[in-house]
């Protein structure tokens, strides 16, 4: 089945086309004559992959869909959230943004520690933080989500070569001792927030006999 997926980030595209397999074709708006970027001004993820899908459909009347993802930080209440892309600035570079992450948190625990040595009982620093998927599927006019978690930490420093975005300072809960950018493309997929939701997407588009 064709598919226009709201996206110019080719990990994105690799990681869906991997996750939703044969049976589907994956077009970019590129593609069907979509050139500009596509607008992404919501305040949550269902509104931002609300935005980019209806965005698409409005102007190509074409099956599509489009995910919005963010990285929780537990600490950070909740940051980068809908920020994720433009977390250290409009640039949208995934370095910076880690960097501001790993920054943050180097000095919340810095401040934990000076507490600490003045005799304030402090609980350790949590490093937990989840990325969360939210796909929204136009199909024939109707609209459905689709939602994936995927748990884990940051890390202390960037590691690997692999994936995209973030994935060099997120260690998942299934491979304690790697980060996502340390594991093969297979084993993200697997577990990752994009791959769950995905996998819903294909089943709820099976059961419907598409
Ligand atoms: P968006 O969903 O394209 O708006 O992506 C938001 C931000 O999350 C971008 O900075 C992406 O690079 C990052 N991101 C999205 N998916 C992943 C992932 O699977 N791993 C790491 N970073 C990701």
């Amino acid at each position: 089945m064709k598919l226009v997926f709201a996206t110019g980030n080719s990990g994105k595209l690799r990681e869906a086309s991997e996750i939703l397999g044969e049976g589907f074709e994956l077009v970019t708006p590129h593609q069907v004559g979509i050139v500009e970027d596509i607008p992404e001004t919501g305040k949550t993820l269902v509104a931002n992959s609300l935005q980019k899908a209806q965005y698409l459909y409005d102007k190509c009347g074409c099956n599509c869909f489009a995910d919005d993802t963010g990285l929780e930080v537990d600490v950070l209440g909740g940051a980068p959230g809908v920020h994720t892309a433009r977390y250290a600035g409009e640039d949208k570079d995934f370095n910076k943004n880690m960097d501001k992450v790993l920054h943050e948190l180097q000095v919340i625990e810095s401040e934990a520690q000076m507490a600490a040595s003045l005799g304030v009982k402090m609980r350790p620093v949590s490093r937990r933080a989840r990325f969360k998927s939210v796909i929204t599927l136009i199909i024939n006019g109707e609209k459905h989500f689709f939602e994936g978690t995927l748990e884990g930490v940051i890390a202390r420093r960037k590691s690997g070569n692999g994936g995209f975005g973030y994935d060099p300072i997120f260690i998942a809960d299934e491979y304690p001792d790697k980060t996502l950018a340390d594991i093969t493309e297979e084993q993200k997929n697997e577990i990752s927030h994009r791959g769950k939701a995905l996998r819903e997407m294909a089943q709820w588009l099976k059961d419907n006999g598409f």
